[in-house]
């Protein structure tokens, strides 16, 4: 079990497994407690809400489910498709993220 995470939030993955697998979104949030990813558009659950204040109607909203983080890979946006990385160590620019294939850096 991974349990650190070369993902950053702003990254654009794509889900590898689950029922949720083939599409892609950008990393909103992630949990580093739980090893889970929030991703946009991705793996999003109805809630069905209780009349309040706030919503005096109560109802259905769709809300993001988070999804464990070893199920997402980096798209990388010169191959088009969802890619491993390689950590690239510079003096100036800390750590970088290459494509393992084209060596396009990653989100940085
Ligand atoms: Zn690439």
């Amino acid at each position: 079990m991974q349990t650190t995470t070369r993902l950053r939030k702003g990254d654009v993955v794509q889900v590898m497994t689950g029922r949720s697998r083939g599409k892609s979104g950008k990393i909103l949030r992630i949990d580093h407690a739980k090893a889970r990813v929030y991703v946009e558009n991705v793996q999003t659950v109805k809630r069905h809400v209780k009349p309040s204040q706030k919503q005096p109607q109560g109802g259905v909203v769709e809300k993001e489910a988070s999804i464990h983080w070893s199920a997402v890979q980096l798209l990388c946006g010169h191959c088009a498709k969802p890619v491993r990385i390689r950590i690239k160590k510079s003096d100036n620019k800390g750590m970088q993220r290459l494509c393992i294939k084209c060596a396009h850096p990653i989100g940085n």
